[in-house]
């Protein structure tokens, strides 16, 4: 449906791949290994992709670090190979798996459609395939020079193991009491099945895991609270709420160890998936590690006195999948009728500022010395505070276009009354509307507004 002249109509996403063809031109997101065809679902983040990664990575770290009663670790991604045993992973950590004997494809058995309805092959509609069989996702690798099966070690496939581990270590360094929390970032490996949908499922993926440690029976109350706590994130950053829900676990979804859980879906365009998980891990983690490990885990309330193994309240988010999420929220087209009922498409990056690679561009309106000069100082004067770029090529329009599409908020464009007055002319990414304001209070304008209109 397009509108009458002048009307702008606005488009969502309609697919993945116009977000692909977006990451690759503008460098957020290119295909790993690209000179040598690519590595099947392995992504590397480019110049504004890292930028915008480490944003993302910052907001949730300083949301969750800066509540009461919550430090933060970064443990190493190899582990003591007893950790997988005691966690499950090891016996436990497989999906299905099944081949096609006609075409050669592999998937998964428990979520690809036409086997769970029809027992057919998702690629080639064949019923000439193998029984599933249990396929353990850990990526395993040898420590040391001596390739023996003494010395086989795993790449993490979760971050919480590194929490658990380390329990008594923060809490006695912290001298927090219980209930308190762990925040960790990092990567995690997975050998998935079936990876794909750009990076909402990749092999090597980083994780944002909260683990917070409850007496036993407060727990339904904090599984709730965190749930709240996670839905007001995701609207504080700008998400548009109607393409969030919460998913509880049925009874053949749910973990053999778990006492609830709740996933928090986004409406890719692929369809309602999983971005977050909250689970109500009972005291299945720390009783597993005292077992293997033979170590105490037990903490002691000085309050009542008493002696008990915490229970686990977890959030799990995927930080590339936020980012998606992100990508996919923010995405649209505000398309324009011309004269002659040409259709002129603006696409915008509608981020929360917090999260944009870049919040100010710096546009000189010709390429005169005396604007390019100027210009660069102002770009080194909004660097003290922000990230910036500057750009002197192509029109004006283009220009103003080109930065729309990576989502920054300010456009910042020196022109020759700027030479006269100090002032430049300050345009704004969502409502396009400018304003002049003075060069020396330019970066306490930019700082408000990133705080008070988003
Ligand atoms: P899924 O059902 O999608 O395989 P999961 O339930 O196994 O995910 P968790 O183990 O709870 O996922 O991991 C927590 C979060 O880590 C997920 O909600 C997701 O955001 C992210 N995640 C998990 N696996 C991957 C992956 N292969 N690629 C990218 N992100 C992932």
């Amino acid at each position: 449906m397009t509108a009458p002249n002048g009307t702008v109509t606005v488009r969502r996403l309609k697919d993945l791949a116009t977000l692909v063809s977006l990451s690759k031109r503008r460098g957020f997101v290119f295909q790993s290994s690209e000179v040598y065809g690519g590595l099947n679902s392995c992504w590397d983040y480019g110049p504004l992709g890292s930028a915008m990664k480490y944003n993302v990575k910052r907001i949730w770290w300083n949301a969750m670090t800066r509540r009461p009663n919550m430090c933060g670790i970064d443990a190493a991604i190899l582990m003591h190979p007893m950790v997988w045993k005691a966690s499950g992973h090891v016996d436990g950590f497989s999906d299905p798996l099944v081949d096609c004997k006609d075409c050669k494809t592999r998937f998964r058995a428990d979520n690809t459609d036409s086997y769970i309805n029809k027992k057919q092959c998702p690629t080639c509609g064949g019923k000439n395939l193998s029984e599933p069989r249990q396929f353990n996702l850990m990526f395993k690798t040898h420590m040391g020079p001596v390739e023996d099966q003494g010395s086989v070690i795993y790449l993490r496939p979760e971050t919480a193991q590194g929490h658990y581990v380390n329990f008594q270590n923060c809490q006695v360094t912290t001298r927090y009491k219980i209930p308190f929390g762990i925040a960790a970032i990092g990567k995690s490996f997975r050998n998935e099945i079936t990876p794909g949908n750009f990076i909402f499922r990749t092999r090597e993926f980083e994780q944002m895991e909260m683990q917070f440690f409850v007496k036993p029976g407060t727990d339904e109350k904090w599984f709730n609270d965190w749930k709240e706590i996670r839905w007001s994130f995701y609207k504080k950053y700008g998400m548009n709420m109607a393409n969030l829900r919460f998913h509880p676990h049925g009874p053949t979804e749910l973990a053999h160890y778990a006492k609830a859980a709740e996933d928090v879906q986004y409406l890719f365009p692929m369809g309602w998936s999983e971005l977050e998980g909250v689970h109500n891990r009972s005291d299945f983690d720390l009783t597993q590690h005292s077992k293997f490990s033979g170590k105490n885990l037990e903490y002691f309330d000085e309050a009542s006195k008493e002696k008990y193994i915490p229970y686990v309240i977890e959030t799990a988010v995927g930080c590339d999948r936020l980012f998606l999420a992100f990508m996919c929220d923010a995405y649209r087209e505000e398309v324009t009728l011309d004269e002659k009922g040409q259709e002129d498409v603006r696409v915008v990056l509608g981020l929360h500022p917090e999260i944009s690679p870049v919040k100010v561009a710096v546009l000189p309106l010709s390429k005169k010395d005396e604007l390019c000069n100027l210009g660069e100082k102002l770009r080194d004067q909004l660097a003290e505070d922000f990230e910036v770029q500057y750009d002197e090529s192509a029109s004006i329009g283009k220009r103003y276009r080109r930065q729309d599409e990576i989502g920054t908020p300010y456009c910042v464009t020196v022109d020759f009354d700027t030479l006269n007055d100090q002032a430049v002319t300050v345009r704004h990414r969502d409502t396009m509307k400018q304003d002049r304001v003075a060069i020396s209070a330019l970066n306490e304008y930019v700082r408000k507004g990133m705080k008070e209109s988003f």
